[in-house]
């Protein structure tokens, strides 16, 4: 997470104040909330919120924006943060952004 605000232009969230790094090297830091949504994404499907997760769910971010991939970091944390996505209480999902491409149902596969 340190990385990420140092290493990411600064964006309101981020601070970019290492420049010499680029934010493609960035690898996503896996909380509770990365750790549910990137499976329900597709992203991963280990269970282990471990480094090949981290790795798996970042090369999948990659392919949305190889450049800068970790930008939906906080994206997508906040769906649990803020909008309370536990996977559980389906009606979270009738008014979140991502419900098209998302399947809860991997929380128990
Ligand atoms: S669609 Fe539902 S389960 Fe998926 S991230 Fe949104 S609130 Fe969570």
């Amino acid at each position: 997470m340190y990385l990420r605000w140092m290493v990411r232009p600064a964006d309101g969230i981020d601070l970019g104040l290492w420049k010499k790094v680029s934010p493609a090297q960035l690898v996503i830091p896996v909380d509770a909330h990365i750790q549910r949504i990137g499976r329900f994404l597709g992203f991963t499907s280990r269970k282990q919120a471990d480094w090949r997760m981290a790795r798996e769910i970042t090369a999948a971010l990659k392919k949305l924006d190889p450049d800068d991939p970790v930008k939906y970091d906080f994206s997508l944390c906040h769906l649990g943060i803020s909008e309370g996505c536990n996977g559980k209480d389906l009606t979270k999902c009738l008014s979140c952004p991502i419900r098209e491409v998302c399947d809860p149902s991997e929380e128990t596969a």
